[in-house]
């Protein structure tokens, strides 16, 4: 009765159930958020080493199969069991998330969680191995990706647990590890969008030089807009010191995509070396604006530097030297 789209793998290994529990650290004052607590082999260990279980789980049957496990017991009063999305639920306030979650939800839930307004400890999660690979990832690692930067930009994330795939019912395809993400406090001091849009260019072709890279077409043509629209706003602001606001949209429709929502894509340039062309016509004519930003990696020495190989503090000041030109992307 298993539903494979809504990826219900039960843990059904005890011993890595203790172990999940115990990398956790979670102590007896903790409320403590699960995600799809399943049939409660997880939930009944967070039962018995927090304060209070706070479950949010899609499958109408299963929240019925797990509050009659726990009910007439004393951890009954002690869970309290949400049905629903969790991608589409409130999340309560709360002190540890620990989680076995279906795959197909690992990229927006993680930002969900990397993004909640109210403060917590840290999430242990259960993903599919080359997710958490991906999540752990630094520079010059073949999985070192926008997610692994982006999520390290959020959070600290270490390698916990790997679990082969016989630790489940059903069995799924791959294997899994247990990660540890433990947000940043204060968090960064970047605009979200505006680091998520840089990100994105950088990561066009990840082997690739950047200096190839920002002399596409289509990234300068973008970024050229965004200047524009920039100077235009502040012009206006200049022309209209009495209070008026100016009806200039600097919120552009040029990044479409929210953060959260797309990192299913697969690298397909592991092996690409830098093929050295520009594919999109750097047809050699000139632009005062393409200057510019060659002029803004070249002050950096980025011009011959690939994403697969820069740091964070490396993309933050790329980010804040075209910012300090002007230059931006959102
Ligand atoms: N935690 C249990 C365990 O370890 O044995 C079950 C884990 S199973 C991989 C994932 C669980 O998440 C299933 O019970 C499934 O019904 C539930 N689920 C799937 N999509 C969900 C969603 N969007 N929001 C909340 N729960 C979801």
């Amino acid at each position: 009765s298993f539903q494979k789209s809504k990826g219900q793998h039960i843990l059904k290994n005890p011993l890595l159930v203790d172990s999940i529990v115990q990398k956790a650290g979670i102590k007896s004052t903790d409320v403590i958020l699960e995600i799809g607590p399943g049939t409660g082999n997880l939930t009944k260990k967070l039962l018995e080493a927090g304060k209070q279980v706070i479950a949010v789980e899609l499958d109408p049957r299963m929240v019925l199969e797990l509050q009659r496990r726990f009910q007439g017991t004393p951890f009954s009063n002690r869970l309290k069991v949400i049905q629903g999305d969790v991608l589409k639920t409130e999340l309560p306030r709360f002190d540890i998330c620990v989680a076995n979650i279906p795959y197909q939800i690992s990229s927006p839930l993680t930002f969900k969680l990397l993004f909640h307004p109210t403060s917590f400890r840290c999430a242990v999660i259960m993903y599919q191995r080359e997710f958490a690979m991906r999540l752990v990832a630094q520079p010059g690692d073949n999985l070192y990706c926008r997610l692994s930067v982006n999520t390290q930009l959020y959070a600290r994330v270490s390698h916990l647990l790997k679990v082969g795939k016989n630790n489940f019912r059903p069995p799924p395809k791959v294997d899994s590890s247990v990660v540890r993400i433990e947000p940043r406090r204060p968090g960064p001091q970047v605009n979200k969008k505006e680091w998520d849009g840089f990100l994105r260019v950088c990561f066009i072709r990840k082997n690739k030089t950047l200096g190839s890279i920002f002399k596409q077409k289509p990234v300068l043509l973008m970024l050229e807009k965004n200047f524009k629209t920039l100077q235009a706003l502040l012009a206006s602001l200049q022309n209209n010191n009495n209070g008026q606001a100016a009806s200039i949209d600097l919120g552009g429709d040029h990044q479409g995509m929210a953060i959260e929502d797309d990192y299913n894509e697969v690298d397909d340039d592991d092996m690409d070396m830098d093929d050295g062309g520009e594919v999109d016509g750097d047809g050699g004519e000139k632009s005062e604006f393409k200057e510019k930003v060659i002029n803004v990696l070249k002050e950096g020495a980025f011009e011959e530097k690939r994403a697969s190989k820069l740091s964070q503090q490396e993309f933050l000041y790329l980010l804040s030297l075209f910012n300090k030109y002007g230059i931006h992307f959102t």
